[in-house]
């Protein structure tokens, strides 16, 4: 079945309603008939004043920012400082006894939040837990999942992986006595081109299948925007004998994920992208059923034992099974707090009518982009974007390249109280997130644009 694309849609509902597509009467349309328009007022949208980049001569300081950036820092749900005040509250009220009190008892809260995290990543509630942080817990899943030989040692990732990931799989390497130049193989775009391609990656595990130990890729760029086709990759690489691991730190919350139909053998994430949880808030791991009995050995520590026995404190307990034997530590309630407060929208409003939305207000971004940057035009700076087309290959988020100094551009915006950041070393990271973002966000964003890019002519001249 053909996929309609984004800009159709928008010119024919434009059409329909005989408003230009352009204008800015066509976003106000689009808020007024949007079903999760209600959304916004649960999360605290900063004021353009408070940013620290705003210029107030040219900010409007009093009017909320321009928030496009979600995909590195979702913004704070409202409900937040409630749930960490009852933490505070429970905890100076009771002293050690909150361990076992409601809400979310201390001793028992990573255990709360697992069905709400299942749907989300698409895995039964008892194959994912709430633990430590992102890089943690890949070292912690990589150290049980990657167990080299001299025939199968390799680790694949994508090029240009976040640096993080990359680092945790060349030490990972280097841990087991194999050169992480040899160990690590990274595989990148074609000669002129910006994302992979399916088939390049599938060759890969193909011709190389049998030396790889692990696949390890981001189920989508954070650097491009890419999604990768997480269910064939995981498919492929599974009939070769890797095991295969996804980090979905820019996945969750932002595109659909069945961990559990796809056969992933294990995957770990972060909770302040997409999820909205605050800034280094508790990570997420999932670890398929299969595993749960697994041989492989993992790290211990007290919170590794079945709850049953936990508190007996000796010698010989029972590991509890799949992924919460990979848990260490007594987990941080009021870290726990911030993913409930974000986690009971997600649930409310269900990813599907978060993808509905998805699909028309980035192919907005995209489409309004197009029609006033367009690539070619000498006289207009050109703004090309990276991000695939196809919308089943990406998620909220578009990277753009700029004609001009990306630094200067992203100057201009933030002066102006827009947010979104840059990578290194060419992408500025726009991204209109459902929840809060509306479609008069995105147009504000491109006139702003506009003026900015006046700005940059004008300096250039
Ligand atoms: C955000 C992100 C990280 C950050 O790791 P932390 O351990 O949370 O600091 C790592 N890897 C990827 C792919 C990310 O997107």
């Amino acid at each position: 079945m053909q996929t309609p694309k984004p800009n159709e849609v928008l010119q024919s509902f434009a059409a329909k309603h005989g408003v230009n597509v352009l204008n800015r009467e066509f976003a106000e349309l689009m808020d007024s008939l949007d079903p999760l328009r209600g959304c916004r007022e649960r999360f605290a949208v900063p004021k353009r004043g408070t940013l620290p980049g705003a210029d107030p001569v040219v900010a409007e300081v009093d009017k909320e920012c321009i928030y496009l950036c979600g995909n590195s820092l979702g913004l704070k749900p409202v409900k937040a400082d409630l749930y960490i005040q009852q933490q505070l509250d429970k905890w100076a009220k009771m002293g050690v006894e909150m361990h076992f009190e409601e809400p979310l008892p201390a001793a028992k809260c990573d255990s709360y939040l697992r069905e709400e995290l299942g749907r989300l990543v698409g895995a039964d509630p008892s194959s994912v837990c709430l633990m430590n942080g992102l890089t943690v817990n890949l070292h912690l899943l990589l150290l049980s999942f990657y167990q080299p030989t001299q025939t199968r040692f390799k680790i694949l990732l994508e090029g240009h992986a976040f640096p993080s990931d990359r680092y945790a799989m060349r030490s990972q390497a280097e841990l087991r006595g194999f050169d992480p130049n040899e160990a690590v193989l990274e595989i990148h775009p074609r000669e002129g081109e910006s994302t992979l391609r399916t088939e390049d990656i599938l060759k890969v595990i193909k011709e190389q299948g049998s030396s790889i130990a692990v696949v390890c890729l981001s189920g989508v760029q954070y650097y491009t925007g890419q999604k990768f086709d997480m269910e064939t990759i995981t498919k492929a690489a599974r009939e070769e004998g890797c095991l295969v691991g996804w980090d979905i730190a820019h996945a969750v919350g932002n595109v659909r994920l069945e961990l559990d139909k796809w056969g992933v053998d294990f995957a770990c994430w972060c909770t302040y992208k997409y999820l909205n949880s605050g800034p280094g808030c508790i990570g997420g791991a999932y670890v398929n059923k299969r595993h749960e009995r697994r041989d492989a050995p993992h790290l211990k520590g007290w919170w590794s034992n079945k709850e049953s026995t936990r508190f007996q404190m000796r010698d010989g307990c029972d590991t509890a099974p799949g992924v919460d034997g990979f848990r260490l530590c007594n987990p941080p309630p009021i870290l726990v707090a911030l993913v409930k407060a974000s986690l009971e929208i997600f649930d409310e409003v269900g990813m599907e009518k978060i993808l509905d939305k998805q699909f028309l207000l980035t192919g907005y971004l995209e489409l309004l982009l197009k029609a006033h940057f367009s690539i070619g035009d000498t006289d207009v700076p050109s703004t090309t974007v990276i991000t695939p087309e196809d919308v089943t290959e990406r998620g909220s988020q578009l990277s753009l390249e700029f004609s001009y100094p990306l630094h200067q551009v992203h100057k201009e915006l933030q002066k102006r109280g827009v947010v979104c950041d840059v990578r290194l070393p060419n992408a500025m990271r726009i991204t209109p997130a459902p929840l809060y973002n509306s479609f008069q966000d995105v147009h504000q964003f491109i006139t702003i644009l506009q003026d900015v890019f006046s700005i940059c002519k004008t300096e250039a001249a």
